[in-house]
């Protein structure tokens, strides 16, 4: 699986929140699918929980729609579709459009809540949108033939404090971001914090191999040690909170866990000490251990039940 497919999926997980998001998202698959005018709307792409998806958030914000699927065996599309007359109506009038719109502008009166926006923007990057494996490049970008909606979606990308860019490739419009903590937030913003953190872990390891290209071997093996003890904790700690299971446990180990997720690249002995009161290297050690243990017997659990 693709990083943008396990993206996807990351986003799908996490649905969007109050069924004011869930109309944002419906609305984000309306402007970024195939068409979206009085005939309805259109939508197509080849994973088919991306229709599954689209379907459920227009069903939360009251619109019937259905999935076809289409193709051949070797390049599946699955299509999602509001086409039935009666729901195309009361779509055109949730969304404030009359679906005769020379050019596709976007409705803000479409976000209420503060997440709203985050709800969009992951249905259009559903939709629309790629992100390169972070190994390779950092590129993260969507893509619309329509260019006023491009504009409106850069206005309001910056709105939110990004900074995107715009370009044209064989006649569709581009809206890109390059820089790698630009892109960590956009991931975050959308809801795919997963994703986000590999990055952040990724990067924690390359700036490390760089540094140890600089010093001796014996300097490098520590370094490895400590940024792969490091990622361990990070993974587990990201692994419990996806489960819900983070805020329950004691306050020393959400304590160390803070501590190491704002510091990825130190060593414990570094570590333990900004702890207050002071703590020793071992005592921070059984913390992150006892970390990795939990994460890891709630793995066990939810493999075996
Ligand atoms: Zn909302």
């Amino acid at each position: 699986m693709s990083f943008s497919q396990d993206v996807k999926k990351e986003i799908i997980a996490r649905e969007a929140g109050g069924s004011c998001c869930a109309v944002a998202a419906a609305y984000g698959f309306a402007c970024f699918g195939k068409y979206f005018d009085t005939r309805g709307v259109v939508l197509h792409t080849e994973q088919i929980a991306v229709a599954q998806y689209a379907k459920k958030m227009f069903a939360r914000a009251g619109v019937a729609g259905k999935i076809y699927v289409k193709g051949s065996e070797e390049s599946r599309v699955y299509e999602f579709a509001v086409k039935e007359p009666g729901e195309v109506r009361r779509m055109l009038a949730l969304f404030g459009h009359t679906g005769e719109e020379p050019s596709l502008r976007i409705n803000s009166r479409n976000f209420t809540c503060e997440h709203c926006v985050s709800a969009f923007v992951a249905a259009a990057f559903l939709c629309c949108g790629t992100i390169t494996n972070p190994q390779r490049e950092y590129n993260l970008e969507f893509l619309s033939v329509r260019y006023n909606l491009i504009l409106d979606f850069e206005a309001l990308l910056m709105g939110h404090g990004f900074a995107p860019k715009h370009t044209r490739r064989k006649g569709s419009n581009v809206l890109y971001l390059k820089a790698s903590e630009q892109i960590e937030d956009l991931l975050t913003f959308m809801g795919a914090s997963g994703a986000a953190l590999e990055i952040m872990n990724l990067k924690v390891y390359k700036d490390f191999r760089n540094k140890a290209n600089r010093i001796t071997n014996c300097e490098t093996a520590n370094i490895d040690k400590t940024v792969s003890a490091s990622g361990q904790t990070l993974e587990a700690i990201a692994y419990l909170k996806k489960r819900g299971a983070f805020e329950t446990l004691p306050a020393p180990l959400r304590e160390a866990a803070a501590l190491r997720e704002q510091n990825p690249d130190l060593s414990l002995k570094e570590l333990a000490g900004l702890v207050r009161p002071p703590l020793s290297k071992s005592g921070l050690s059984h913390r992150m251990k006892k970390l990795e243990q939990t994460a890891e017997s709630l793995k066990e659990r939810t493999r075996n039940g």
